[in-house]
């Protein structure tokens, strides 16, 4: 099957299908809902229908924007579109994340979209998928990457909170909108710690509700009333905290705090090395386990990884987009 990098998204003229277009277009597949992905007005969509309840969240601010085609598929079925089979599979990465597998004349295709194999805190479990051809993303394609499993993440989360409380100290964690933020809202309620939620991590707490993740004893953040209470905010809003002299401490639960360096980056105390994306024996695995013929590597540490593949025997590549990358929503 032809495969198309280009700047915006992956183009599959044969099928004349888009995978992850941010660019309005005919029709695209949406491999999950954070921003750098699911994002443009665009005739037809396809995607799980969690996200496509979060593309609908975040697009429809636009009240002159056409409605698309909305084309859910979820978890383990299949749609043909213009002469291909298409797939969805659970990706891990947040609720609704998918991979999609593509059957086109007898070549089995797989893009990754963003992904994780450990078991995430809220969302499917990932199942690796047998191709010939692997389009897999990298944040963290480099073995510095050594990522917490979701038993010590949760260790960790509540250790932090616990210990700050015992001492007076409000306990703040920085997640993103959508993913990190509501899956440590969800372990702080399942312990029953009183937590006061930013409404822009908020705003996602129904979708989760609605798949069956319970959030009791949440609250909205209110910065004249946080003693007592665990806080999850936005980093932007962890920077703010930061600043106002606040009897608090934060922690970073992200990728990115596997390095010490993140706590410069995030002004964070405490660092928590959990991800929505997988770490560099998660990237292997499922490599190995697709037992690809070739793998294409698109976002993140492209150029290394596909070289430490190329090293191990496989035919790799990490392909240029026709212009320039643009830039991407944070995350980790
Ligand atoms: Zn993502």
């Amino acid at each position: 099957m032809d495969v198309e990098f280009r700047e915006t998204g992956i183009y599959l003229p044969e099928i004349e299908l888009w995978l992850d277009n941010t660019d309005p277009c005919a029709a695209t597949w949406i491999s999950h809902g954070h921003s750098d992905h699911a994002s443009g007005c665009h005739g037809t969509v396809l995607g799980t229908s969690i996200t496509l309840e979060i593309y609908r969240m975040r697009l429809w601010k636009s009240e002159d924007a056409a409605e698309p085609e909305l084309r859910a598929i979820e978890f383990g079925q299949s749609i043909e579109w213009n002469g291909a089979r298409l797939t969805a599979y659970p990706a891990g990465h947040i609720l609704g994340a998918a991979q999609l597998l593509l059957e086109y004349r007898g070549e089995r295709l797989v893009y990754t979209g963003d992904i994780k194999l450990r078991r995430p805190l809220c969302g499917e479990i990932t199942q690796p998928i047998a191709c010939d051809r692997l389009i897999i993303e990298s944040t963290f394609g480099l073995p510095i990457y050594k990522l917490l499993d979701r038993e010590a993440a949760v260790e960790q989360i509540l250790a932090f909170a616990r210990e700050c409380l015992d001492e007076g100290i409000v306990p703040v964690f920085i997640g993103y909108p959508l993913g990190r933020g509501q899956e440590i809202v969800h372990v702080l309620c399942q312990a029953g710690i009183p937590t006061a939620v930013h409404g822009a991590i908020a705003k996602f707490i129904p979708v989760y509700q609605d798949n069956g993740y319970e959030f009791d004893g949440w609250e909205p953040y209110d910065a004249r009333a946080i003693q007592g209470k665990a806080l999850v905010v936005i980093p932007a809003h962890g920077n703010v905290l930061e600043a106002s002299g606040k009897n608090i401490r934060i922690a970073y639960v992200s990728g990115w705090a596997a390095l010490d360096n993140a706590r410069t980056r995030s002004g964070a105390e405490h660092l928590i090395p959990y991800s929505d994306h997988a770490d560099f024996d998660e990237l292997l695995a499922l490599v190995d386990r697709s037992s690809a013929k070739h793998v294409d590597v698109v976002h993140g540490y492209t150029v290394p990884f596909a070289k430490i593949l190329q090293r191990r025997g496989m035919s790799a590549a990490a392909p240029q987009r026709t212009t320039a990358q643009t830039s991407v929503e944070a995350e980790g």
